[in-house]
């Protein structure tokens, strides 16, 4: 069985991360999706349980997508599932020398998992959680940016 793992932050999920778990989940037999805590970046808006709920919300279409979270490093999390694939997302070239330094540190630590990068759809390639956070704090429009749940969530914390 070939198992992906897809990490990230997901603070919170937006339509660009749903977007890349729709398209996963079709080429893995299962796609674990994981919540990184991670100590450096612990000032998130959403805490690791509700990213965890919106993500459950989120996938209850996708039968072979699980929602997990995870800390310390990404292969050894990956071995521990007996995941081969780490799934990352690309936006734009920018995100690639970041994204290409992380596969090559975790190819030297663990060259049985291939890290395999999905391609955002043009309409995607701009959206961030932070940019989401920023609408959402200023009230701005981010209805068609992230799921239904999920536009509820930030709107509660915001009002
Ligand atoms: P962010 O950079 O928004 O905080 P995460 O750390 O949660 O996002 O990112 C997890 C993964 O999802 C990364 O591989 C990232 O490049 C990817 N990703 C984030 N936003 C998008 C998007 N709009 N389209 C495609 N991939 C994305």
């Amino acid at each position: 069985m070939k198992i992906g793992i897809y990490p990230g932050s997901f603070d919170p999920v937006t339509n660009g991360h749903m977007d890349i778990i729709e398209r996963a989940s079709k080429v893995v037999d299962k796609l674990i999706v994981s919540v990184l805590m991670n100590p450096r970046k612990n000032t998130g808006l959403f805490t690791i349980d509700e990213r965890i709920d919106m993500l459950k919300e989120c996938t209850i279409h996708l039968s072979n997508v699980e929602i997990d979270s995870f800390s310390g490093l990404l292969v050894d999390y990956a071995k521990y599932k007996e995941a081969s694939i780490i799934v990352r997302g690309l936006r734009a070239v920018m995100d690639l020398e970041l994204e290409m330094q992380m596969a090559q540190i975790n190819k030297n630590m663990s060259p049985e998992v291939e890290t395999v990068f999905l391609v955002t759809q043009a309409k995607y390639s701009f959206l961030s959680s932070s940019a989401v956070k920023e609408l959402a704090l200023f009230h701005g429009d981010f209805d068609d940016l992230v799921p239904h749940f999920v536009r509820n969530k930030l709107k509660d914390k915001y009002k």
